[in-house]
């Protein structure tokens, strides 16, 4: 936490009470007021690589809208009203693959204060049905929990609403922060996982493999609906051993018949995107794979097929087709 040296304030953010608590958390940093958050998070010519290395924190209200329509590259688990909100901007990890790197200019991570309007517009969506929601979208809310409760905040509100389902999804080890909180049906909570070797190399500061499957048991011995997700698969060398290795320890671990279900997603990403990242990572291999761009703009390797099938066969051995996604 002691990376957030300076914590930029727009003047209506202030008085709401998630500004105040996170401030209270970071009595030695420099509080900067400011107008509109997009004064300094949209400013031109800014290096998200450095900004990581020495990221701030931005406190702000959030303007209409509040809810966005699930995008097509993403698993909507057969749910027919799929939404994503974004209560945060930007993750305190660091993975060579993040799309974030491509959509925003900045890696300072906005914080939106007024978390109670994003309640209303859920009510007001619930209105014409039931719905299934992703507020840890742009961000990486169970490992943010130190610093702004909004993993609890969204569970207890999911559990007081009828046809409300929602997804946290974290690379996080960080189940603590959360367990004494009672499991809620409407809540799935969901990790991201990754052989050991591609955590190391490809997803700094999150926690390693095995800090993940802890937290992933914990949360099942407390009886929470646990997903598993495996993407983006990427290619590394000898990628059939790999992943067929990786699978055995998740499981070794991991009750199958536990886990509520799981998803497969090989590396992609918009073109637009894609090509924005990868002149900024010349130092991963991630983006040095030959690529194709398939109808609708999407950008992922062009023998993706051959990775997504066979790990999908190395996952049916432990996982029901039922219950896999992707
Ligand atoms: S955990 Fe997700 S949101 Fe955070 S840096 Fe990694 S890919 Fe991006």
């Amino acid at each position: 936490m002691s990376k957030f040296s300076h914590i930029y304030i727009e003047e209506r953010a202030a008085i709401y009470p998630v500004a105040q608590q996170v401030l209270s958390r970071f009595p030695g940093s420099t509080r900067v007021m400011i107008r509109h958050y997009k004064d300094v998070f949209n400013r031109p010519r800014q290096d998200f690589r450095r900004q990581k290395a020495s990221t701030k924190l931005i406190l702000a209200v959030k303007p209409e809208p509040f809810l966005y329509p699930g995008p097509e590259v993403c698993e909507d688990f057969g749910s027919q009203n799929f939404y994503y909100t974004s209560p945060v901007l930007n993750c305190i990890y660091d993975c060579d693959y993040c799309y974030l790197q491509g959509l925003y200019t900045s890696a300072n991570i906005v914080i939106f204060v007024n978390i109670e309007e994003f309640f209303k517009a859920v009510d007001r969506q619930l209105e014409s049905g039931p719905l299934y929601l992703c507020p840890s979208y742009d961000t990486d809310l169970l490992a943010l929990e130190g610093i702004v409760p909004y993993a609890s905040r969204w569970i207890e509100f999911a559990g007081t609403r009828q046809g409300l389902r929602i997804e946290l999804r974290s690379k996080s080890a960080n189940y603590g922060a959360i367990a004494h909180l009672k499991p809620v049906e409407q809540v799935i909570l969901a990790w991201s996982l990754s052989p050991s070797e591609v955590a190391r190399r490809c997803e700094r500061l999150a926690p390693p493999l095995k800090a993940r499957l802890k937290a992933i048991m914990s949360a099942l011995q407390d009886g929470w609906q646990v997903r598993l997700c495996f993407e983006p698969l990427l290619k590394v060398y000898n990628w059939e051993q790999v992943y067929r290795e990786f699978l055995d320890e998740v499981f070794s671990v991991i009750p199958a018949g536990r886990v509520l279900d799981a998803n497969i997603g090989v590396f992609r990403m918009s073109k637009e995107q894609f090509k924005r990242i990868s002149k900024l990572r010349s130092d991963t291999d991630v983006f040095a794979f030959p690529m194709v761009c398939h109808e609708g703009g999407v950008v992922t390797y062009e023998d993706e097929k051959e990775l997504r099938d066979f790990f999908y066969r190395q996952l049916n051995k432990y996982l029901p087709k039922e219950k896999i996604y992707g």
